[in-house]
């Protein structure tokens, strides 16, 4: 029994324990199945496609973290943004199948539009759904405005995209239904990169051969489109594995802004590695409900 899982942290900030739960979560089920080692490959991705959040010190730091764990990850680390290319390629054969358009709206627009409407849905990701502005242009306004130098995003067309009887494999739960329409038209190019997350987690997945997908279960609604983009794309599809969450001592969720629990605050107090992997390693189920983690 061999898995190919990973970690694909994106290089905005310091790791925290949470980012380390999620990386030894994948890097436990590469090396060992019950009591057994095993020779699974554990892949280390770096998602920064972002220009203005990610950082290359934050990036070194990543892999100085995971090292000082004993986390070790197999074949070079894949770094996205230098796969720009690769994703554009996938957005031109999705425009191929006629499922993308071209989005010229700025964020004070889609608020505005928010702010008017009498009602405004929200997808999974708290985000208001696009309220399809630009799907609604003819060809000729779409082509005068991309001639006149309008910057554009590409957006999915949900309603021509969507598939029936869409689920997914959560290992432990079994095939649960998709719902990829809670998104709406969702970006898939963006306007200063020719990528997006979900375009890129998807497609780097199934290139690098990724069998089982381990993450935070704060990801676990973006699974349903994102086994929708694997369909469209005809990629094949892996078996999913959301952890729960690690929260603080008052229960709420670590998060990168509480710098106090990154990996180097945490060794800079003395803290040991071994210490930390000892205390995940006795985690209950590791998909059971929040635990509490102290380390004072
Ligand atoms: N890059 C994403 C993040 O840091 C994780 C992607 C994933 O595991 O699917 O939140």
């Amino acid at each position: 029994m061999t898995a190919v899982t990973r970690f694909a942290p994106s290089p905005t900030g310091y790791l925290h324990l949470g980012h380390a739960f999620s990386a030894w979560n994948a890097w436990i089920r590469a090396r060992t199945f019950g009591a057994r080692t095993v020779g699974g490959r554990f892949l280390l991705r770096l998602e920064d496609i972002d220009p203005q959040r990610c950082r290359p010190d934050y990036a070194a730091a990543i892999e100085e973290d995971l090292a000082w764990l004993g986390i070790d990850w197999d074949g070079p680390v894949r770094v996205q943004s230098r796969h720009l290319d690769e994703y554009q390629a996938a957005l031109d054969t999705l425009q191929q199948q006629g499922l993308l358009y071209p989005c010229f709206c700025t964020r004070a627009d889609i608020q505005r539009e928010v702010a008017t409407a009498a009602s405004a849905p929200h997808g999974p990701d708290g985000a208001p759904l696009y309220a399809g502005t630009c799907r609604r242009l003819s060809p000729a306004q779409r082509a005068e405005r991309i001639a006149a130098g309008e910057r554009f995003a590409l957006r999915l067309d949900m309603q021509a995209a969507l598939r029936p009887g869409l689920s997914f494999h959560e290992e432990h739960e079994g095939r649960i239904p998709c719902h990829p329409e809670r998104f709406g038209d969702v970006v898939l190019g963006r306007k200063d990169v020719p990528a997006s997350y979900h375009l890129c987690v998807t497609h780097d997945d199934a290139l690098q051969g990724v069998a089982l997908v381990t993450r935070g279960a704060d990801l676990k609604p973006a699974t349903d489109l994102h086994r929708l983009l694997q369909v469209l794309m005809g990629w094949p599809e892996p078996a999913y594995a959301h952890h729960h969450l690690l929260t603080d001592a008052s229960g709420r969720r670590l998060a990168k802004r509480d710098g106090a629990a990154t990996l180097r605050a945490l060794r800079t107090a003395g803290v040991a590695a071994a210490d930390i992997i000892e205390r995940f390693s006795r985690d209950p189920g590791r998909s059971a409900a929040a635990s509490h983690l102290s380390i004072a």
